[in-house]
């Protein structure tokens, strides 16, 4: 492939499932979370906060035994937060399943970021979804997400967020509030 961006197949494929998903687009992210938790039926929390020193990927989703964790950088600008938040959406849109892990075994900043900025311990994560490079050096092996569903879940992502923010009116702090 020479260029390296999403084909117009794959754009209208990813918008085909979307819709097929979720019929009626949320038109906030607390909405979309909230279909996505019927979709899963699991609650879904998502966090932004400061990683401060912890080398992590801008955006993570992580599987806990009965819940799922949206995790976002705060230092990102609120645009790129709608971006990623709808990036880890997207992955669930596409039905992709994070990498199963023993959480007991997690390596590099991930324990200590489950305690500080999650306040669980690590042991708690079953799966993970992020980043590839960061992944391989956490989990200690290579077979990470497939580049097939990052592209995935980066253009479902990229037309959750379009769609947020063609909704805006109240300003990107209302869309980003928890309710
Ligand atoms: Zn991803």
């Amino acid at each position: 492939m020479s260029d390296q961006g999403p084909t117009a197949q794959l754009v209208e494929q990813c918008r085909t499932r979307l819709h097929e998903v979720l019929p009626e687009l949320p038109r906030t992210i607390a909405g979309f979370r909230s279909a996505l938790e019927r979709l899963r039926g699991r609650p879904i929390r998502v966090v932004v906060g400061d990683p401060g020193d912890l080398a992590l990927p801008t955006g993570l989703w992580l599987q806990l035994r009965h819940r799922d964790i949206v995790w976002v950088d705060r230092r990102t600008s609120p645009m790129h937060q709608v971006v990623i938040i709808g990036h880890e959406f997207g992955h669930m849109v596409c039905g992709h399943e994070p990498q199963p892990v023993d959480g007991k075994e997690l390596t590099g900043p991930l324990p200590a970021f489950a305690d500080q900025q999650l306040g669980l311990s690590a042991a708690h994560i079953t799966a993970i979804m992020g980043r590839c490079s960061d992944l391989r050096s956490w989990l200690g092996r290579a077979d990470c997400g497939s580049g097939e569903q990052e592209q995935e879940a980066e253009v479902t992502g990229r037309l959750i967020a379009e769609h947020l923010l063609a909704e805006l009116g109240g300003g990107l702090a209302d869309l980003l509030g928890e309710p």
